[in-house]
């Protein structure tokens, strides 16, 4: 049933409801659902209400109201009253509908946070509520159910109150028809309430068990499902026969092992004995790695991509940058040394004249490794049998274009896939994210790596700052230091970056100091000049932009300053702090601030002080910011809208629906039991047609 046909709802409303909230049935209306609720019962008097957090609310009559400044800086300040005492309200938006609205002497239920300005209690932006008419009772006791809007939405007549009324419409209409979406032996195994109930009591709660309850059932069932549908997509991969066979580690893994000059990792090992299984396996690896930066993930992607060379395929390695690529390469090239093995770098500077005996490299096959950029995705390269593609850095490229590599095997089967990432991703977000992927973590640091020592500095402190890094250069070491460059603001961003270049040489002058930088606008040739210079200890000190920020491996350099560190997220910055301590030096990060920092900046800023683990540091991420913010993630976006549960706040829960999943496939791979027929036709809905981030091909 199409909601324009509830009372109330013309077609203006239908296409507002549509266009704003994406609801056009009734059975879309029914799961939009309150994101807070209000509690009638409780109402604060003025006179004792505090600063603090919680959310009141008052009823209280309007004594004046005042506008103040122009334009964008129009500000209604509002007077009310109850018999308690008096308070200010404040609005900077909607400020005529307010005006208009709030008439002095009328009376409203005002919800809001209190906030001490002056010395004296006021609240901004308190939503605004009819008082209860419907006589006393409707007023105590129940809860009310708070729901999504816009302004739009609010001028066009479709208020918080008029929401709750269609909502009771349409629960009267409609709560028969809805149909039962989970068995009734999970609902017994799990303890949850019926969805029928669910629905009711989440709009409507008749009391604060009922809601729990209600919420509870709703979230269970939505991570349920979405694992569910991601992790029979995984097993249905997985049966599929269709993996090309790399049975032998063969002789240039056992030479390129054998010269190594240290012993790997316990993770190391750990790592390549699962990708080695999933070689032999017959299926197509799909494998994501995770380390965090500085633990070893580039000897992994070598070994990994000799065993496709020992097994007659051709491996490639796509970095996110030139520069990465470009430091890959020289990596990788003396690691194979020993092994005999052709390894070519095609990146977007490569000369035509270079491409040629590449490409034709690649086509007869006596190229075995080919390291490069997005370069390697453009239409001229073709391999001979790629068996195996390694993304590095994976966030950085969007799933069509790793599709696009996947065109490039003139074999049967699809390559190989492993996907490394140093973008230490929450537990919950991976399985989601991630939910059809295997997934490794190199979970141990390299022998030798000494803790950094992370340090909040204001701008106050500068000249000592200075002081403490010529002390470090005296002693023979190096010292990134780098600008923020916000996209939109990148003119401004680049003068900050030359003024602050500007400085350092003059604090630094030559002959004594040497000073590289190094930023996006340069060509590449200019930037690899820069880099090489301080990779090779001629340059003190490399001020740049964030482009140092991935896989620079500079071992001399100790310091890392990160100028205006509150304007980076807590995972650059700690990406940031991972180019240093690869030496046997102690290193130290220096997160300078201005004088102007918000309180969640700030809190940001200390938590990088205090913990070096990135996992940590991206779980608090994904708590202060919201999955959908972090780093790393809003380019391929969340596989579905979640539309009740939170990837933040439920983790446990996700954990619970996640192995209540593989517990039902265990028993019915395909779903095709009777007593799972729900599950599988609610898998067929639009919803659950997730981005299969595996399948390439
Ligand atoms: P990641 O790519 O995971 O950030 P790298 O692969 O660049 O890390 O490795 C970081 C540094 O550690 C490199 O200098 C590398 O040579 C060194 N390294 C890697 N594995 C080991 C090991 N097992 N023992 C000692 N050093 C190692
Ligand atoms: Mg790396």
């Amino acid at each position: 049933m199409e909601v324009q046909y509830l009372p109330g709802v013309g077609p203006k409303r239908a296409s507002l409801l549509r266009t704003e909230l994406e609801v056009s049935t009734v059975g879309d209306l029914l799961h939009t659902y309150p994101f807070r609720y209000i509690d009638r019962s409780s109402v604060t008097q003025i006179a004792d209400v505090r600063g603090g957090n919680a959310y009141i609310q008052i009823l209280a009559q309007v004594v004046s109201s005042e506008l103040t400044g122009k334009g964008a800086k129009q500000r209604l300040s509002v007077l009310v009253r109850d018999l308690s005492g008096e308070m200010e309200l404040v609005f900077f938006k909607g400020i005529k509908y307010t005006y208009d609205r709030l008439k002095p002497g009328s009376i409203f239920l005002f919800f809001g946070k209190p906030s001490v300005y002056n010395g004296k209690m006021n609240m901004v932006h308190p939503e605004i509520d009819n008082p209860p008419t419907e006589g006393a009772q409707n007023f105590s006791g129940t809860l009310t159910g708070v729901y999504p809007s816009t302004d739009k939405l609010r001028n066009g007549g479709v208020t918080g109150k008029v929401m709750n009324k269609l909502m009771a419409e349409a629960i009267d209409r409609v709560i028969g028809d809805v149909e039962e979406t989970l068995p009734e032996y999970i609902l017994k195994e799990k303890g949850l309430v019926p969805l029928k109930y669910a629905i009711r009591n989440i709009h409507f709660p008749s009391d604060p068990t009922a809601l729990s309850k209600a919420q509870y059932r709703l979230k269970w069932e939505e991570l349920f499902l979405l694992q569910l549908s991601l992790l029979k997509q995984k097993y249905v991969r997985s049966r599929a026969e269709n993996g090309i066979m790399m049975p032998k580690v063969g002789a240039a893994f056992n030479a390129c092992y054998n010269a190594l000059p240290y012993e790997l990792t316990g993770a190391q090992k750990r790592v390549i004995k699962e990708i080695r299984s999933d070689l032999m396996s017959g299926h197509q690896m799909n494998r994501l790695l995770q380390g965090d930066v500085g633990s070893g993930k580039t000897m992994v992607a070598v070994l990994t991509s000799l065993i496709a060379v020992g097994n007659g395929y051709q491996a490639c390695i796509m970095a996110p940058t030139e520069v990465l690529a470009q430091q890959h390469y020289a990596n990788i090239t003396r690691y194979l040394a020993p092994t005999g093995v052709r390894c070519e770098l095609l990146i977007g500077s490569t000369t035509k004249a270079e491409r040629r005996p590449i490409h034709e490299g690649l086509q007869d096959g006596s190229v075995g490794i080919i390291i490069g950029t997005h370069a390697l995705i453009e239409d001229d390269v073709k391999f001979k049998n790629l068996g195996l593609a390694i993304i590095d850095e994976q966030h950085r490229f969007g799933v069509d274009q790793r599709s696009k590599l996947w065109s490039k095997g003139a074999t049967v089967s699809p390559p190989h896939v492993l996907v490394m990432t140093a973008t230490p991703i929450p537990r919950t977000l991976a399985m989601t994210f991630y939910g059809d992927l295997d997934v490794s973590v190199i979970d141990e640091m390299p022998p030798g790596r000494k803790p950094i020592q992370t340090m909040l500095i204001w701008e106050g402190k500068r000249p000592a700052m200075y002081n403490f890094i010529r002390k470090e250069i005296d002693n023979g070491r190096q010292v990134f230091i780098v600008y923020p460059l916000i996209f939109e603001s990148e003119k401004l961003d680049y003068q900050n970056l030359e003024a602050g270049y500007e400085e350092i040489v003059r604090r630094f002058p030559m002959p004594r100091y040497k000073v590289a930088i190094v930023h996006g606008q340069q060509t590449s040739d200019v930037k690899k000049f820069n880099m090489d210079a301080f990779a090779a200890g001629r340059a003190n000190i490399l001020v740049s932009t964030t482009v140092i920020e991935v896989g620079v491996d500079v071992p001399n350099a100790s310091i890392m300053v990160i100028e205006n560190a509150e304007r980076f997220g807590l995972a650059q910055l700690h990406q940031l702090r991972g180019r240093v301590g690869r030496g046997s030096e102690k290193s130290y990060c220096v997160l300078m601030h201005g004088n102007k920092v918000s309180k969640e900046s700030r809190r940001r800023l200390e938590l990088m002080c205090a913990t070096e683990n990135g996992f940590d540091l991206a779980e608090e991420d994904m708590k202060m910011r919201g999955p959908g913010d972090l780093e790393g993630t809003q380019q391929s976006g969340l596989p579905i809208a979640l539309n009740i549960a939170s990837l933040a706040h439920d983790g446990q829960l996700l954990s619970d629906a996640r192995s209540y999943a593989e517990h039902v496939l265990a028993n019915d791979p395909t779903l095709s039991e009777r007593v799972n027929s729900s599950l599988a036709a609610e898998l067929r809905k639009d919803k659950y047609s997730v981005k299969d981030y595996s399948k390439i091909s």
